[in-house]
């Protein structure tokens, strides 16, 4: 496998509070990852550091081998870097259309046309009708994203990072809040999506992480406490300890 991400010593502290500790990770393409740990772990930092939202004290962050370290987060989503944010970021005034446009815009023409000077581009309307046939949320094409239900919130969300067609794309708590059956829809969107996209995917849901990934990596106190396929990490004794303890085998 060739290797997409590279994290080297990468540390990051809130004033006394270390974050991340000097974290080393190595992400292969296509492999579908889950980060767990407990809260505070470090999981949406380690993101925000790898995104750009956030930069580290000291370390790299590699991604193809270029370092991407000292990019803005706009410029490293033009590098093939995607997102979903912890809590609904969604452009709750605009319509679901409009919110895939802003993606789709960006990926096409970065120089940032006005939105609705480009609501009759063809080839961006062809896209956005694209996302939402495979969202399946045709129907919520027109509606103020705002207004959604949470659930809806969260796909329109994922259709938002996937515009911009991220090589790699981090998806942080994706299931807080679903009611079962979107859980399930959400878990059958991420299987189709994986064949273009490598996710790594934050989630307290262990039944999702244990269907979903190939790979497991446990954080705790900002450091990695263990990582491996997912029979190993169930298996493993420090991480029953620190984490999975309640759960059955
Ligand atoms: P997780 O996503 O694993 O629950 P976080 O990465 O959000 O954990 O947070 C890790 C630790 O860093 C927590 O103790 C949190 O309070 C602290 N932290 C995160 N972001 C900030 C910030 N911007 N300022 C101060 N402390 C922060
Ligand atoms: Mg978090």
């Amino acid at each position: 496998m060739n290797d997409l991400l590279h994290l080297e010593g990468l540390r990051r502290s809130f004033g006394d509070f270390l974050a991340i500790d000097d974290l080393n990770l190595v992400l292969p393409a296509g492999r579908l990852t889950s980060i767990i740990g407990p809260n505070g772990a470090g999981k949406t930092t380690l993101i925000n550091l790898v995104t750009g939202l956030l930069s580290p004290d000291r370390g790299r962050v590699l991604l193809e081998g270029c370092d991407i370290t000292r990019l803005s987060a706009d410029q490293r989503v033009r590098r093939g870097l995607g997102r979903s944010f912890q809590v609904s970021t969604v452009f709750s005034q605009m319509t679901v259309a409009d919110n895939l446009r802003l993606p789709v815009l960006a990926r096409r023409n970065p120089a940032a046309v006005p939105l609705r000077r480009l609501e009759g581009d063809a080839a961006v309307e062809a896209e956005v009708d694209g996302l939402l046939d495979a969202f399946d949320i045709q129907e919520l094409r027109e509606q103020q994203a705002g207004s959604l239900a949470h659930g809806s919130q969260r796909f329109v969300e994922l259709a938002m990072a996937v515009a911009s067609r991220p090589r790699l794309c981090f998806l942080d708590e994706p299931c807080a809040g679903l009611n079962p059956s979107e859980r399930e829809r959400l878990l059958q969107l991420i299987s189709r999506l994986k064949a273009d996209t490598t996710f790594i995917v934050v989630e307290h849901d262990m039944d999702v992480v244990f269907a979903i990934s190939e790979w497991i990596i446990v954080l705790n106190r900002g450091a990695v406490l263990a990582e491996g396929p997912p029979d190993r990490i169930r298996a493993d004794a420090a991480v029953r300890e620190t984490y999975l303890g309640g759960l059955a085998s």
